[in-house]
């Protein structure tokens, strides 16, 4: 067997794991570089027999649509909508390509191969981690993961029964320099949020990703605590209607707690594709909430928006009683080297502003290194590959059996 990391081994994102086995070759995820300095991998000619993609993060599919085409791609069904949701919302055709899907724990064969997709907790949801025997031998890829969000008992399982006789791990290393101590999980984000949002006197705007439904959820459940409606724009209520798919317990649009509020340019997105989206915009209005009615009582709402919703904050700043922004993603998006994310200097300079209350609350999609190590140990594999970090030359001080690859490098596994 041969693997190739054409993209991961010394970075986080951009991740591209090549897997051969006699005729077959897969790739695990084509992930678009995060660093504006990493170039992508020219995946055009990458012939792959197939593609599995972890999870519908850009960093790990983002390169899809440059693949040979015809290459089957392989991925949950869940998250393959929620790339199509935001591609629709950012008036970007939806991916035409030849999708299959898989499903938890269910080995699918492809050509040498079997496959197993491990469903794991993330800050995306339907998120895989992958089993790949070929040749009478077992890799093991975690994807992107954690043990302490919503689903943290999937990375127990994983901990308690794990899969016997792996040769080889690619472990994520995301957080190897990094802690989560500050809110070590989901319940002490959403604890911040309840205590922030419960005396408010003006509005709480909530900045943070649509597709972190885990922080959806952790929103909702402050909301419902503190007796205030959770105010949704029409893209996160489009997300929250793909999780019906697969969960009626996720919060969405038609839970008496929730609200919608529609602007005209997501409305012009919901008018161009009525095939695309039903019956959705005659549901929606059901459900919408005005302008009018947040400026009547703000401090009745949070609205949960995210770095360019700056405008809608400013509309509410008043010197009687301050707004609540709850900045509840990566903290690093507002040290100024981030001009490319739009808002992302006007979010940060109201950590300065007298008429904002700017609160922190945001808990990592990743797992801290004592977690890495108990699931380390837990698969005990007879090598330890580092995979999405930039610190895997630091791997051997803290797991055994680790072999670092280098990004190209052809590695025969024997
Ligand atoms: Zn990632
Ligand atoms: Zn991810």
């Amino acid at each position: 067997m041969q693997v190739i990391i054409h993209k991961g081994s010394h970075e986080i994102g951009g991740t591209c794991i090549q897997i051969s086995s006699g005729k077959t070759t897969i790739l695990l995820d084509v992930g678009l570089p995060l660093s504006a300095d990493s170039r992508p991998v020219d995946v055009s000619r990458l012939a792959a027999d197939a593609v599995l993609i972890s999870h519908s993060h850009r960093d790990h599919f983002g390169l899809m649509a440059s693949l040979p085409p015809g290459t089957p791609i392989y991925m949950g069904k869940l998250g393959r909508r929620l790339i199509d949701a935001t591609r629709v919302f950012l008036r970007e055709e939806r991916y035409a390509l030849d999708f299959h899907e898989f499903s938890a724990w269910k080995p699918t064969t492809i050509g040498a191969f079997t496959i197993t997709p491990y469903l794991v907790d993330h800050s995306a949801a339907d998120a895989y981690a992958f089993l790949i025997e070929a040749e009478g031998k077992r890799l093991f890829y975690s994807g992107d993961l954690r043990s302490h969000g919503r689903k943290g008992v999937l990375f127990e399982n994983l901990v308690k029964r794990p899969i016997r006789d792996i040769d080889m791990l690619f472990l994520e290393g995301t957080m190897l320099h990094r802690n989560n101590d500050l809110f070590p999980d989901e319940k002490s984000v959403e604890d911040m949020i309840l205590e922030t949002i419960q005396r408010q006197k003006n509005i709480s705007f909530l900045l943070s990703s649509s597709q972190n439904i885990d922080r959806i959820v952790s929103t909702y459940l402050a909301c419902k605590n503190a007796g205030k409606l959770l105010v949704i724009d029409v893209y996160t209520a489009w997300v929250l209607e793909q999780l019906l798919q697969v969960s009626q317990s996720t919060p969405n649009m038609n839970w008496p707690a929730m609200r919608v509020f529609a602007t005209h340019s997501q409305d012009e997105r919901l008018k161009a594709n009525p095939e695309y989206f039903g019956d959705f915009r005659k549901r929606l209005y059901r459900r919408g909430v005005k302008r009018e009615e947040l400026h009547a009582t703000p401090e009745s709402f949070l609205y949960f928006g995210k770095m360019s919703s700056f405008r809608l904050i400013d509309e509410f700043k008043n010197t009687a009683a301050p707004v609540n922004v709850i900045y509840s993603q990566w903290l690093r998006y507002l040290d100024g080297n981030h001009s490319d994310y739009f808002g992302s200097d006007r979010v940060s300079a109201c950590r300065r502003d007298p008429a904002v209350n700017f609160v922190y609350a945001h808990t990592s999609g990743h797992a801290p290194v004592e977690d890495l190590e108990r699931l380390a140990a837990a698969l005990n594999p007879r090598k330890l590959v580092p995979i999405h970090t930039e610190h895997g030359e630091d791997f051997s001080k803290i797991f055994a059996n680790v072999v670092t690859l280098n990004d190209g490098q052809v590695f025969v596994l024997a």
